[in-house]
């Protein structure tokens, strides 16, 4: 079937006990044994429940993986990920990455004595360089947040294999509907469900999705063993938000598109980031490696940053991106605010960086809007 069609089919039943076709949300801690060491396939919703059983079959159809897992956050997804690895193991990893993972790696996984590199992975003999004895893994994001750098996952799954380590891809800003990193090779895709695949900014979530039966039963084993599983309701909710993320990541792209041409012609913007732009370094392995381009820019103003967030009235100040509303948001102050700040500047995200979450709202609404706001931004 095709991803249209997948999206709303994929790992769905009618609900075997009373045939409802929206999933039931199996609010239930616990379930009663058939007889002694007899169950009907669920015995304690840590472990398992029938609600997540759903969303976490329709999310490995998705990615092409063989098996899905549904976590209580996305950063729930990653510290799981990382559970997988033990103390003295050394992870390489993109250098303009989500601020809390940033954050995971270098202020709590070291404390496990887990080792971090952290480098521009568009750059082989860079990769190749950095690998060391102890190396373990590589964490990838492409396209990169709040950059939106694009790496070949081809290139780096190959580095990856030659020297047998695990590659994880975070897909969190294309969603599997641009993007599906395990056709390149990669071992395990980690998402916040909290963004695209969930879609309307009313729940935090994860998943991690894998490839083989060893990895799956790994990572099944630390999800159960660490309860970092999501519950049933924001299960349900991400459920009823993939219905619709092919409709909605078109209209995301389609509006992106606009307002990045738009932000690219104006005098007080300096800088545009949007891969779908001919000018992107990354356009040409984007435009081979995804389906499109998603709907995150970011962009350098050139005036007073302060003044331009307060004029705007349909963006909304938030972090977070991949929802129905447009936010917009200052990277250096909010989603990145946990990183160094000579870590920060040194990977480009300056204090004049603005990231915009294009929502699904009219287009012309929403140029006016940043119009407004850069024509009244102090100079
Ligand atoms: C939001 C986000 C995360 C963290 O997910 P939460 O659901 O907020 O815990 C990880 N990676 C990326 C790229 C994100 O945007």
């Amino acid at each position: 079937m095709k991803f249209d069609t997948e999206s709303i089919h994929a790992g769905r039943e009618p609900d075997p006990a009373t045939g409802a076709l929206a999933t039931p949300i199996y609010q239930t801690s616990t379930f009663v044994f058939e007889d002694v060491g007899k169950t009907k396939g669920y015995d304690y919703s840590r472990t398992s429940n029938p609600t997540r059983k759903v969303l976490e079959d329709a999310l490995a159809r998705l990615e092409g993986g063989n098996r899905g897992f549904a976590f209580s956050s996305g950063m729930a997804a990653e510290t799981t990920i990382m559970h997988l690895l033990k103390a003295g193991d050394h992870v390489i990893s993109g250098d303009d990455i989500y601020g809390g993972t940033y954050r995971l790696f270098t202020n709590i996984m070291t404390k496990f004595g887990q080792e971090f590199t952290f480098l521009r992975l568009s750059d082989r003999e860079r990769i190749e360089n950095a690998i060391k004895p102890n190396t373990r893994m590589i964490w990838i994001e492409t396209p990169s947040n709040p950059l939106l750098n694009i790496m070949d996952l081809e290139m780096v799954v190959e580095v990856a294999k030659e020297h047998d380590l695990l590659t994880v891809a975070d897909n969190t800003f294309s969603s599997p509907y641009f993007l599906r990193p395990i056709e390149y090779g990669v071992d395990l895709v980690v998402h916040s469900t909290t963004k695209y695949l969930n879609g309307h900014c009313d729940i935090i979530g994860g998943a991690v999705i894998t490839t083989t039966d060893d990895l799956a039963e790994e990572i099944q084993f630390l999800l159960n063993g660490m309860g970092t599983c999501a519950s049933p309701f924001d299960c349900w909710l991400v459920l009823r938000g993939i219905k619709t993320l092919p409709v909605r990541m078109e209209r995301h792209e389609k509006n992106a598109t606009a307002i990045a041409e738009y932000l690219n012609e104006h005098p007080k913007v300096d800088e545009v980031f949007y891969p779908g732009l001919l000018s992107h370094p990354g356009h040409g392995i984007a435009k081979r490696q995804m389906r499109g381009f998603g709907g995150v820019v970011s962009f350098r103003i050139n005036s007073d940053v302060t003044s331009f967030l307060r004029e705007l009235e349909i963006f909304s100040l938030a972090e977070s991106l991949g929802g129905a509303d447009s936010l917009v948001e200052h990277p250096a102050t909010m989603s990145h605010a946990s990183m160094p700040e000579d870590v920060r500047r040194s990977v480009g995200i300056t204090d004049n960086l603005i990231r915009l979450s294009v929502g699904l709202e009219d287009v012309d609404d929403l140029i006016e809007d940043l119009d407004r706001g850069l024509r009244n931004a102090n100079v």
